[in-house]
């Protein structure tokens, strides 16, 4: 308790995370003193382009991948947007003419469908299942050799469901097409999506990928640092020639790692891979796209020759540097989300509740969504804030309400019922106390609106 009422509990992590006050420092000196334009040639410009390249060390570090497959942009939708238009963009020659999004995508992907149809794309959706895993037998049936990329995320950012990566990237790669993954949820806290994922085991085992007809075939991982491969004239690896993980990359996903190694899960790692600093408690308006190495994509923003001519444009020094230090810190910090969504979940007592992923190994750690039949997320959430509680639908808002959630329409759900959404998703800060309290405050929520055990 506050002398202005409840203490504010956040509960909406998916949405955004706090900024960590170690990376706020790492930040402020790019926002204060140091102003070079990294692309100048003086001291105060080569400071800063040290300072991003240090950022990328980092980044490529954790991911797994080289120092130079790493380009900065100014959001995880920026960098999906550099991911899909780029390729369509970069194979315009290829007679592959149709991208394949699942059903559940960020607006990031799905809204560039009609922008693809005008440059002669036809974009079809991978259906999902109640949960809103991809199905796979189906995305198997939709591959040809007229596929260009399959784009799939690794986890959905409103359900929390985790989908079956590997078998997506090894089906794409089977019919020859590219595989972009946004990672945006779950970027350096990918173990569930391993675990998961082998224990999915959705690929039927009638399935066999014809490697030779994969065009863009994964990197081999060596361990030798000193061979370094040819690069060209933007300072990439040649095509087809060997890329090497940098760093051991060990908190990462090995399916973020596979993009650089082949060994550990067949050929499902994707060519392209979205991520976004706002998610790991880094700065908002910072994200970057992992390019394999000869992957044929042209940039969308044209102008100076930044980021290898992948992507024009002065960069946000401190913004990136707040994204490095994000991720040299986050994996170190203690993570108490699945213990918070656990003790959050316990404490609800409402009868009539709907929990959308009934399985908790389905999702996410910090990931609870749920429905009260009949009582609309806004009311709920509008209720909730006012006790001091921040959740959120996780559909988008237009004119200040919340629209029939895209993804649980995908699932299957009515309109009515995908007005009922609600996403609570906890942060590593996040502490079992406050989950305690959200729950009770849910509760009162609940029987105030005449739900729960209140109702006649
Ligand atoms: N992809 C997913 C799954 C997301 O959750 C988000 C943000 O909510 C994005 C992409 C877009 O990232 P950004 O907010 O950095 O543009």
């Amino acid at each position: 308790m506050t002398p202005f009422g409840p203490a504010r509990i956040y509960l909406d992590h998916a949405a955004t995370t706090p900024l960590l006050p170690q990376v706020a420092a790492a930040m402020e000196p790019w926002l204060r003193q140091k102003f070079g334009n990294p692309s100048s040639l003086h001291a105060e410009g080569r400071r800063a382009k040290d300072a991003i390249d240090q950022a990328r060390e980092i980044v490529s570090s954790a991911l797994g991948c080289l120092f130079a497959e790493v380009v900065f942009t100014s959001s995880g939708t920026e960098a999906a947007n550099l991911a899909i238009v780029g390729a369509a963009l970069g194979n315009e020659d290829s007679r592959r003419q149709r991208i394949l999004f699942g059903a559940v995508e960020h607006h990031c992907v799905l809204h560039l469908a009609p922008f693809l149809a005008r440059l002669g794309y036809l974009v079809e959706l991978i259906p999902v299942d109640r949960i809103g895993r991809v199905q796979v037998a189906v995305l198997e049936e939709m591959l040809g050799d007229d596929v260009l990329l399959v784009s799939v995320m690794a986890a959905n950012n409103e359900l929390g469901t985790l989908q079956p990566v590997y078998d997506v990237g090894r089906l794409a790669h089977g019919a020859g097409a590219l595989f972009h993954c946004d990672m945006v949820q779950t970027f350096l806290s990918s173990s569930e999506l391993e675990t998961r994922n082998s224990e999915l085991n959705a690929l039927p085992s009638n399935v066999s990928i014809d490697s030779s007809r994969n065009p863009h075939p994964p990197a081999t991982s060596a361990s030798n640092p000193s061979n370094a491969p040819p690069l060209d004239s933007v300072g990439l690896p040649l095509p087809g020639t060997n890329i090497r993980a940098r760093g051991d990359g060990a908190h990462i996903s090995s399916f973020a790692k596979a993009t650089a190694d082949s060994s550990a899960q067949g050929e499902g790692g994707p060519e392209l891979v979205t991520i976004s600093a706002h998610k790991i408690n880094g700065p908002k308006g910072v994200g970057a796209l992992y390019v394999r190495a000869g992957t044929r994509i042209k940039p969308v923003l044209y102008g100076g020759g930044q980021e290898r001519e992948m992507r024009a444009g002065t960069e946000n020094v401190a913004g990136i540097v707040g994204f490095g230090e994000a991720v040299r810190r986050v994996p170190s910090l203690p993570d108490g989300r699945r213990g918070a969504r656990d003790r959050f979940l316990a404490g609800l007592d409402i009868p009539d509740l709907a929990l959308s992923v009934p399985n908790l190994q389905d999702i996410l750690p910090g990931h609870a969504h749920l429905r009260i039949p009949g009582v609309q997320a806004e009311t709920m959430l509008i209720l909730l804030d006012r006790m001091g509680v921040s959740a959120s639908s996780g559909a988008a808002c237009s004119s200040g309400s919340i629209e029939p959630s895209h993804v649980l329409q995908a699932c299957g759900y009515s309109e009515g019922d995908a007005k009922e959404g609600l996403r609570f998703t906890f942060g590593r800060e996040t502490t079992v106390e406050d989950a305690t309290e959200a729950a009770k405050r849910f509760n009162e929520a609940a029987a105030k609106l005449g739900s729960g055990k209140l109702k006649p």
